[in-house]
């Protein structure tokens, strides 16, 4: 299985427009963070997690023939604005699969209500195939997917592990059950924002304190804030198994 980083960025990601942070003003490639999202290639099968508004520019850097599915964390626009850019696959492919949660499948239908209307369709617009998931494990193609169910504040948010490589972002809290389905991973990606603490995102000592807990074999950190700090710098300070994640970034597992 082949792991790519298409982004590792917060929401507005780095650089922040009109920002004179030192960070956002960093010409080191490792400070400029896209919006978050992974590809995960796995023989042969395409799975791209969360489609956002740098969907574009990813696949343009990270280009894949064939996008075989999307899997959806949650329904904020960091995560999903970018659904109109599948068209280039749509138009090869057909329909592309999509997984998420009913909540965040509704939201996506009020987003783009022309990709999912059945009636009328602007030529030229996408399709989509729904797949509505709860939090029990689901096949992609023939992989299994496990859903871990994590809080982001008040929001719920689906983290997922294929096999040994578990992907949770935009995590604040996770119940004692969800935290056993990732007994064993060998790599845990886990959010972690900046070394303050956020009301609905791990901060850096959360984030850490999290991976002794699971004790994977590596552990890569993501949705990142420049408040965090320079990629070098942070990546100094962190324990020798945990590795601050940078846009391209791949990893084989
Ligand atoms: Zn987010």
């Amino acid at each position: 299985m082949k792991v790519t980083f298409l982004g590792t960025g917060t929401s507005q990601g780095i650089p922040v427009i009109g920002s004179t942070h030192p960070v956002c003003l960093s010409e080191d490639d490792k400070d400029k963070r896209l919006r978050v999202s992974v590809l995960i290639e796995v023989e042969g099968f395409n799975i791209v997690i969360d489609c956002g508004p740098d969907f574009r520019q990813q696949m343009l850097s990270n280009p894949i023939e064939r996008l075989d599915a999307i899997l959806f964390t949650h329904e904020h626009s960091d995560h999903t604005a970018g659904l109109d850019d599948i068209r280039p696959y749509f138009f090869q492919q057909g329909d592309i699969p999509v997984f998420a949660h009913e909540r965040v499948m509704d939201s996506l239908r009020k987003r783009f209500d022309y990709i999912f209307a059945s009636e009328n369709k602007y030529p030229g617009a996408p399709s989509v195939r729904e797949n509505v998931i709860q939090n029990e494990p689901f096949k992609v193609g023939k992989h299994q997917v496990t859903p871990i169910d994590v809080m982001h504040n008040r929001v719920q948010v689906f983290g997922y592990r294929i096999q040994e490589f578990a992907y949770i972002t935009d995590a604040k809290t996770i119940e004692e059950e969800e935290i056993e389905k990732l007994k064993g991973v060998d790599v845990l990606v886990i959010n972690a924002l900046r070394k303050e603490p956020h009301h609905s995102h791990f901060n850096l000592e959360e984030a850490l304190k999290f991976i002794e807990k699971i004790n994977p074999k590596k552990a890569y950190l993501t949705h990142i804030s420049h408040v965090m700090g320079f990629h070098e710098e942070v990546q100094a300070t962190l324990p020798k198994n945990v590795f601050l994640a940078y846009d391209n970034l791949q990893i084989t597992i």
